[in-house]
C-alpha cells in the first residue's frame, strides 16, 4: 500500500540526498559488474558485492549514515537487473541519471519505523527524520518492507505488512471448486461444473486503450528532443508527454483494482481454482520482430493481457493466503479449448468456432466456458480419458507460506552465512539465484 508523503524542507533535501546516494551506489556496482567481466572475465555476483559493502563504506564515509540493509537492497536492484538481462527479459543494464533513479528500499523492519494504524500517520526513517503521510490501507499490520518513491516531484512510501492472520484467513474454507479460462472474447469464464460465468474486461480498460494512443499521437506532433541535433524537448512535447504518463498511470491503477476485486471474489466462495499456465515464451518469440512491432504489441499487451497475469497471479496470491488450492493446467498438454469436458475427446477448433459442438457425445457449451470445463475436471481428476492428474499437476506449494517479496531478502542473509561458513573465499561456487 502506498502513502504519499508531506516532509518538510530540511527533510526533503535529505531525501534527495539519499536518493542520490542509493543512485550512485547503483551505478557503481553495474560498472563494477561490467568492468570485472571485460577487463578479468570474472563474473562478479551480487554476494561478491554485498560483501564488499563495509570496505566500501570506509572509502565513502558519507555511506556510513545509510542503513546497511537498504544499501544491501540497492545492490539487490542491481542484481535482479542483470538476472533480467540474462534470462532474455530485460534490457542490457544502464548506469542511470537521477531523473530516472526512483528511490531506495528498507528491506526489513531495520531503517523505518511508522506510526500508523492503517490511515494517515507518520513515517520516521533513520537519519532522515520524521515524516507526515497520508493514505489508507484496507489491510493493516506489522510493516515488514518500506520502499521509498519520488514520481513527479512527490515523494511516495510503499509499506507492505504482515497481515494478522485471522483477517484473511476465514474459519472455514470456502467449499467451492472453480475452473477458469482467461482471455479471448469475454475476460474471465468460470465455472464450477453447474454454475457458468462471465466477466468482460470493464470498458474504462478498452478505451483507456484508445485514449493512449490518441495521446501519444498528439505527443509525437510535438517537437521531440534530440541529443544529436541539441534539440530541447519543447515545452508541448513534455506537457503531451506527462499527458501520456498520467493516462498510463491512472489505467495501471484501475486495472490493479479491478483486479483485486475479481480476485477477492473468487476467492471468497472458491479455495480449489483452476486455470491455464499461461505461456511465458509465445510472449517472448512474438517481441523478436522488430523493434515497431515490439512497441505496438507492448501496448496493446499492457493494456489487456498484462491484466490476464496480474488476475491469474492476484488470485493465486488470495488463495494460497487463505490455505486453498490453486492448480495451474499444462495448456500444451491438455489443450483446454480442443477438449471435450464430457467425454474428453479432443478435435481441432479453430479460434473463430466460438461454441463447443462436440460430434461424438453431442454436448454444446460456449467454448471459453468449455475450456474452463475441462481444467476444472482435469485437475479434479474427473476428466474422462485422462486418469488422475493432480500428481502431473505443477502444484506451486499451495499451502506453505511462500511469501517471496519479504523473504527473498531474509532467504539471502541465511544463504550468505551458510555460505561464508562452508566455502569462506571460493566466490567461482556462488551463484546468485532469484
Ligand atoms: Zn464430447
Amino acid at each position: 500500500m502506498t502513502f504519499r508523503l508531506y516532509p518538510n524542507k530540511q527533510i526533503e533535501q535529505s531525501l534527495q540526498y539519499h536518493r542520490k546516494l542509493h543512485k550512485y551506489l547503483y551505478n557503481a556496482a553495474v560498472n563494477n559488474r561490467f568492468v570485472q567481466y571485460q577487463k578479468f572475465n570474472h563474473k562478479v555476483d551480487y554476494f561478491e558485492q554485498q560483501n564488499c559493502l563495509p570496505a566500501f563504506k570506509e572509502v565513502w564515509t558519507e555511506y556510513k549514515e545509510v542503513g546497511s540493509h537498504a544499501l544491501q537492497a540497492t545492490l539487490k536492484r542491481v542484481d535482479f537487473a542483470f538476472e533480467r538481462w540474462f534470462k532474455g527479459l530485460g534490457k542490457r543494464p544502464r548506469f542511470k541519471s537521477i531523473w530516472h533513479y526512483s528511490g531506495w528500499t528498507y528491506p526489513d523492519s531495520a531503517g523505518f519505523k511508522v506510526e500508523s494504524n492503517g490511515k494517515n500517520g507518520y513515517l520516521k526513517l533513520s537519519k532522515i527524520g520524521r515524516i507526515q503521510m497520508r493514505g489508507s490501507a484496507k489491510y493493516w499490520g506489522k510493516p515488514t518492507t518500506c520502499t521509498i518513491v519520488y514520481r513527479n516531484g512527490n515523494w511516495y512510501a510503499s509499506i507492505t505488512v504482515d497481515v494478522l492472520d485471522q483477517v484473511l484467513k476465514p474459519k472455514a474454507l470456502p467449499v467451492g471448486a472453480i475452473g477458469i479460462d482467461l482471455g479471448c472474447s469475454s475476460a474471465l469464464s468460470m465455472t464450477d461444473g453447474t454454475n457458468h460465468q462471465q466477466i468482460e474486461a470493464p470498458k474504462f480498460l478498452r478505451n483507456a486503450e484508445g485514449k493512449i494512443k490518441q495521446a501519444s499521437k498528439e505527443k509525437r506532433r510535438k517537437i521531440a528532443p534530440n541529443r544529436n541535433k541539441k534539440v530541447k524537448a519543447s515545452r508541448r512535447y513534455k506537457k503531451a508527454q506527462s499527458k501520456v504518463t498520467k493516462l498510463v498511470r491512472k489505467v495501471g491503477n484501475q486495472r490493479q483494482n479491478w483486479v483485486h476485486q475479481v480476485a477477492a471474489e473468487i476467492v471468497s466462495g472458491n479455495s480449489f481454482v483452476a486455470t491455464e499456465k499461461l505461456e511465458v515464451k509465445n510472449m517472448t518469440s512474438k517481441a523478436k520482430k522488430g523493434k515497431r512491432k515490439r512497441q505496438k504489441a507492448g501496448l496493446n499487451k499492457s493494456i489487456l493481457d498484462v491484466g490476464f497475469g496480474m488476475l491469474k497471479s492476484a488470485i493465486k496470491y488470495k488463495v494460497e493466503q487463505i490455505g486453498g488450492v490453486f492448480v495451474e493446467v499444462p495448456t500444451k498438454k491438455i489443450k483446454p479449448s480442443q477438449t471435450c469436458p464430457r467425454c474428453g475427446q479432443q478435435h481441432q477448433k479453430t479460434l473463430d468456432i466460438r461454441v463447443h459442438n462436440c460430434q461424438y457425445c453431442e454436448y454444446e457449451q460456449d467454448r471459453d466456458i468449455a475450456a474452463a470445463e475441462v481444467m476444472l475436471y482435469w485437475s479434479q481428476g474427473k476428466l474422462p480419458g485422462f486418469g488422475t492428474s493432480l500428481v502431473d499437476a505443477e502444484l506451486p506449494s499451495s499451502t506453505s507460506s511462500n511469501r517471496k517479496t519479504a523473504g527473498s531478502m531474509r532467504q539471502l542473509g541465511a544463504k550468505k552465512r551458510q555460505k561464508s561458513g562452508s566455502t569462506g573465499l571460493g566466490a567461482e561456487t556462488q551463484t546468485s539465484t532469484m
